[in-house]
């Protein structure tokens, strides 16, 4: 009978197979091939579901996917900013995090707020200088209770040397954090190398369309989950049910996504490292994010304003290519040049994307 055939075991499978199945409702008769949209606030009482800010069976075929992927149990979010908090959150009065200087701007916010407030000690550092980063771990008398790590980093794009990390940050008893918003866990899986928690940007890559706002934690240890899970239930951070489903929906594109953007970005980056108006083009080797450094605010400005195609917007990881000049943030880091954009390389045929570029980039050489 088929209602005895059950839904392929996601470990033995390759990613590709796995961001398309996991999560699925099981092989049975009148069984949808799609986790539904559950709308509910409440239940009837007496399961395990209870309570709307509890559970969510439309967030469980989600977590089971993204879990999955990245070899631990998952939890989802209202938000990437709400997973940082979540954790940050577990930080002891006095405890030192340390952190990348060029992680993504919400996070070093965060830090900032908190420390400002005497809850903890930030140590921003160099992620790619591993020197510095262990001289950092090593500067309290009583370790570090947190080693965040975002690679690449956000958006210098500097890769950090993760398993010598991972290990050094275990040995003065931290937990290992790793954003894995830019990598995805097609390209980097960081519990698989030790990490404690990863953290996700659902809003880029993983949902992959510019349509919803949701982050994600991922973790191996039960323990941890349930911290977690608690922090979630106590917090309210959880995402719409809506959005859920839409990110779902948009996971099950990733491999597909992520081959056709990230050859697209390995070839622009070929091309702008040859054009005269580019002084310099950063890619870590992998993804769909590059950067490029223009001579100036001003022709960086230029370039951002004469596209058709390229869209000048924050954020990253869709369909669409995007573009922006980092430094129009007052926030940004004042180590990352007037002149930088970031490029969040889309699926487009490549030939438009760079014809659309040349043009633009045109006036900015003359
Ligand atoms: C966007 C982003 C975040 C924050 O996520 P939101 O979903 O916008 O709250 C965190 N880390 C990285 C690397 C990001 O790109």
């Amino acid at each position: 009978m088929s209602g005895d055939t059950p839904a392929p075991s996601p470990s033995s499978l390759s990613a590709a197979t796995v961001v398309v199945h996991a999560g699925r409702p099981p092989h049975e008769p009148d069984q949808p091939l799609n986790a539904p949209i559950m709308m509910a606030s409440t239940y009837v009482a007496g399961g395990d579901l209870e309570y709307g800010r509890y559970a969510n069976p439309t967030w469980t075929a989600f977590e089971e996917a993204l879990g999955a992927l990245e070899s631990g149990r998952a939890l989802a979010f209202s938000s990437g900013l709400a997973a940082v908090s979540t954790v940050l959150d577990l930080v002891g009065r006095d405890a030192l995090v340390v952190a990348p200087r060029h992680a993504y701007l919400g996070s070093i916010g965060q830090l900032g707020d908190l420390e400002a407030r005497g809850r903890i000690k930030a140590a921003l550092v160099d992620i790619a200088d591993t020197a510095a980063v262990l001289e950092a771990l090593d500067s309290s008398p009583d370790g570090a209770a947190i080693l965040w790590i975002e690679s690449p980093t956000n958006p210098a794009l500097e890769v950090a040397d993760m398993e010598r990390l991972i290990a050094a940050g275990h040995d003065v008893g931290a937990s290992v954090v790793v954003d894995n918003t830019f990598a995805t866990p097609l390209l980097q899986r960081p519990l698989e190398l030790g990490a404690d928690i990863v953290l996700h940007s659902v809003t880029k890559f993983l949902a992959g369309h510019s349509d919803l706002v949701m982050g994600a934690l991922v973790v191996r240890d039960d323990q941890l989950y349930d911290v977690l899970k608690g922090r979630r239930d106590l917090v309210g951070a959880i995402p719409g049910t809506l959005e859920t489903w839409l990110a779902l929906r948009g996971l099950r594109t990733l491999h597909l996504r992520i081959e056709r953007s990230q050859a697209n970005a390995a070839e622009l980056v070929h091309r702008l490292s040859a054009h005269p108006a580019v002084t310099e083009v950063r890619y870590p080797g992998f993804g769909a994010v590059i950067a490029i450094v223009l001579d100036g605010a001003d022709r960086a400005d230029l370039l951002t304003h004469s596209t058709k195609l390229w869209v000048h917007a924050t954020s990253l990881g869709s369909v669409e290519s995007t573009f922006e000049r980092r430094r129009r943030w007052k926030g940004e880091a004042t180590t990352i040049p007037e002149g930088l954009v970031r490029m969040s390389v889309g699926i487009e045929d490549i030939e438009d994307l760079w014809s659309d570029l040349e043009q633009a980039l045109r006036p900015v050489a003359g």
